[in-house]
């Protein structure tokens, strides 16, 4: 499994794309701005998109793009979340006013979208998904994902969580990618709006038992080198091997 961030952002700006991370070359991992780099080609062949959640940061590139679909696609793009993303996405995106309905166009019998809803876990592409609520201002999901040889868990944005680190260790997992989205001067703003910062993250990952590398994202554009600084002083309270996600690095899993 080959896994190429697109883009890895918290926040749209020169050079900063928002999250979307490529598997091999048929699934991507949210469809943030940073899908918008791949070729058309490249487009044609993504099959799967596994949306974490709707915001608009995880979903504005796909958005934009399901709009030069044509004929050179074989199949619809498959776009798997749990029932409550996918309501979202029907109602207050893909909804004729902000932006048309795909799953009707160019026909309902071969559209260019189809929705797959994920309750629990579900099986496609020889992969082996459980999708694992996460604590966000909105529905929010990681996915552990497992192939024949390895298993990742790909987090959507999120807080302080429980739920995900007593389901990572009762299952293996060799990668794990979560946010770190400010600094810890940004508390007040990270707390109100369900996302990281630098001390709650390192708190959350002592609860990980298991060994795995971990690659941060979401860093919120101009906090990158503060958010850096603060988490190599506290290089001694982590127990795990990270790593910031780059757009342009391919991770062999
Ligand atoms: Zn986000
Ligand atoms: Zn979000």
């Amino acid at each position: 499994m080959n896994i190429t961030p697109l883009g890895c952002s918290g926040g749209l700006a020169k050079s900063a794309e928002t999250t979307a991370f490529l598997v091999d070359d048929f699934l991507l991992l949210d469809g943030g701005t940073g899908a918008a780099t791949l070729s058309k080609s490249e487009l044609d062949r993504v099959e799967y998109l596994l949306l974490t959640h709707a915001h608009l940061d995880h979903v504005a590139g796909i958005a934009l793009l399901i709009a030069s679909f044509d004929e050179g696609r074989a199949a619809p793009l498959k776009i798997v979340a749990p029932k409550v993303v996918l309501d979202t996405l029907k109602t207050h995106l893909f909804n004729w006013q902000v932006w048309p309905d795909f799953s009707q166009i160019p026909s309902a019998d071969a559209p260019f979208i189809e929705y797959l809803e994920i309750e629990g876990c579900l099986e496609f592409a020889g992969l082996k998904v459980e999708a694992i609520p996460l604590t966000h201002t909105v529905p929010s999901f990681a996915y552990r994902i497992e192939s024949d040889l390895s298993s990742i868990c790909f987090c959507g944005d999120t807080g302080p969580t429980h739920e995900l680190w007593q389901l990572l260790n009762s299952k293996p997992v060799d990668h794990l990618f979560i946010e770190l989205s400010y600094s810890d001067a940004e508390q007040a703003l990270a707390s109100v709006s369900g996302h990281h910062t630098v001390s709650s993250l390192v708190a959350d990952l002592s609860e990980l038992q298991q060994s795995c590398a971990v690659h941060l994202m979401h860093l919120k554009p101009g906090q990158e080198d503060e958010i850096k600084r603060e988490l190599e002083q506290k290089r001694a309270e982590l127990a795990h091997s990270t790593s910031f996600c780059e757009v342009g690095q391919v991770i062999k899993i």
